[in-house]
């Protein structure tokens, strides 16, 4: 199944309900970040060791999450009418020129400050 599939079906689940009428673009970016706490909630307060064992043993919790914040990245791209896929290739591009391996290998400084 395609991204465009999927997010079809996510159109789709959203639509049947009368949902968009609750989908302004804020609110919807703010569900997106809501959803990416959650995300991060799940690791709140763990150690190395003790996060290690919550994936092996909580992997789908933490895959319901995920799923969240791409349904969410999904409604999103498909109300202001932006490709996601294309969005992410032209930014990956923006990224390369703003990161060439040459200069960034092994290194989490900014391209700003690089
Ligand atoms: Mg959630």
């Amino acid at each position: 199944m395609t991204i465009e599939e999927i997010q079809q079906k996510v159109i789709k689940f959203r639509d049947d309900r009368n949902w968009k009428q609750f989908h302004n673009p804020k609110d919807l970016a703010l569900s997106l970040t809501l959803e990416a706490a959650e995300v991060m909630e799940k690791f709140q307060w763990k150690n190395s060791q003790e996060m290690g064992e919550y994936i092996q043993n909580n992997r789908s919790n933490i895959a319901e999450e995920i799923a969240d914040v791409f349904k969410y990245l999904l409604i999103i791209c498909h109300d202001l009418n932006i490709n996601l896929e294309q969005a992410t290739l032209k930014k990956m591009k923006k990224d390369n020129q703003h990161y060439p391996v040459k200069k960034t290998k092994g290194k989490h400084t900014k391209y700003t400050e690089l």
